[in-house]
């Protein structure tokens, strides 16, 4: 007979980040049991009020106007240095904070279109994530180009071979979650990349479900843009901004369509006409978020001093863990495996799906199990390595088995 509970006892007494885990606010009175959705949106870690609160009263209340030249204007860049050394394999210069992954995508994909002119297509897939499908096609209508669809496996992912296929002479841009929001297939970064460099085609990597979760080598893979978000598993709050990377390669040459005051060369001398600052500074467009980065300052500190390996390595135990319960608990009640089954090829999350399972999420969220549900039938299990235990693991999924087990399959 397996216990499984005495295996989660185990897996966190010798998980080596468990320390981290009481670094998160947890409330007393929370009536959360399991919280399996830190890939949508990370718990806050306690030191974020502290810093919150310091900044008010201290450099706002303080230094008040002066902020902004002691180093505020600057933080777009230092942080963005920051999450390029400890979470991208980036090198400094590449990488900025501003706006949101959808319009940052917006700008970044207008720069590489417009970096390969007379290329007249932009190769994605129909599992990639709602906005970056929305924001092509709306591109594409502005620019009058063809999107070409590859069709994706919803329970796999991209693959070298099928981008292979769709790329050719006519391909300007091509667009991939390195980790997909549905399945949680791990794409191979450095081959995609590859593929439609050797057809002369651009790439740009979402990477709002990896940033914090597993390995990425910018650099190492000679990718050319990618765009992510930073209130997954980088655990800067709700709305956190976003950030983007521009490979050196492109930054001379590089026009975004939002010719903002701040990515303007020398901002403050308010002269007439635009001309793009130095440098990765001129993916910016407006004032830069400042009170919405303090957040990811405590998360970055908290990745680099758990190191991503190590982090990587706890996720893949985490997802294995919960596979054996599915595979004891629900895959024999007619639920199916959304996910890769092999732990190289998939990220921090796992998907289950049942025809019916729509109508679990309320009674999960209800019993204080908080996973999400992505339609039309996966319920989504998020594994924030930093932040989840294996028995949280364990008590959650043993809510959704007594759930699924109570409910006939409806088809
Ligand atoms: C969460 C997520 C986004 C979010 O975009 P926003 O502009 O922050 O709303 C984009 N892409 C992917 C793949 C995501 O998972």
């Amino acid at each position: 007979m397996l216990d499984f509970q005495q295996q989660a006892k185990e897996l966190d007494e010798a998980d080596p980040l468990r320390a981290f885990r009481e670094r998160f606010l947890a409330p007393d009175d929370s009536d959360v049991v399991a919280y399996l959705d830190g890939n949508s949106l990370g718990r806050p870690a306690r030191e974020t009020a502290e810093r919150m609160d310091e900044f008010v009263r201290g450099p706002w209340a303080r230094r008040l106007i002066r902020g902004w030249t002691d180093e505020w204007l600057d933080w777009p860049l230092t942080v963005g240095d920051r999450i390029g050394r400890v979470a991208l394999g980036a090198g400094p210069g590449q990488v900025v904070v501003a706006d949101s992954t959808t319009v940052l995508l917006y700008k970044l994909a207008r720069a590489a279109v417009a970096a390969r002119p007379g290329r007249r297509e932009v190769v994605l897939d129909t599992d990639n994530f709602p906005t970056d499908r929305y924001v092509l096609e709306g591109i594409a209508a502005e620019r009058d180009l063809v999107l070409r669809w590859i069709e994706t496996d919803p329970e796999a992912g991209i693959t070298a071979e099928q981008v292979a296929e769709a790329v050719g002479p006519d391909t300007a841009l091509v667009v991939f979650s390195h980790v997909a929001y549905r399945s949680g297939y791990l794409a191979d970064g450095a081959a995609v990349t590859r593929v439609a460099h050797d057809a002369g085609a651009l790439v740009l990597w979402d990477l709002c479900h990896s940033v914090g979760s597993v390995p990425v080598r910018l650099d190492d893979w000679e990718a050319d843009f990618a765009v992510s978000c930073t209130y997954k598993y980088l655990n800067g709050g709700p709305g956190s901004p976003a950030f983007g990377y521009v490979s050196r390669r492109h930054l001379d040459g590089l026009r975004q369509p939002i010719w903002g005051w701040m990515g303007r060369r020398d901002a403050f001398t308010m002269g007439p006409g635009y001309e793009p600052a130095e440098g990765v500074r001129r993916v910016l467009s407006g004032t830069p978020p400042i009170l919405a980065m303090l957040p990811l300052l405590t998360g970055l500190d908290m990745l680099e001093s758990a190191g991503i390996d190590a982090v990587r390595a706890k996720s893949a135990e985490l997802t294995d863990y919960a596979l054996r319960l599915a595979d004891e608990w629900l895959l024999p009640h007619g639920v199916t495996l959304g996910s890769p089954r092999a732990a190289e090829r998939r990220g921090s999350h796992v998907t289950l799906r049942r025809a019916d399972f729509g109508e679990l999420i309320d009674p999960l969220w209800q019993r204080g199990v908080i996973p999400d549900f992505r339609a039309p039938d996966g319920i989504r299990i998020g594994l924030a390595p930093l932040s989840t235990s294996f028995s949280e693991v364990y008590r959650g999924m043993s809510v959704l088995a007594e759930l699924v087990h109570a409910q006939t399959p409806a088809g």
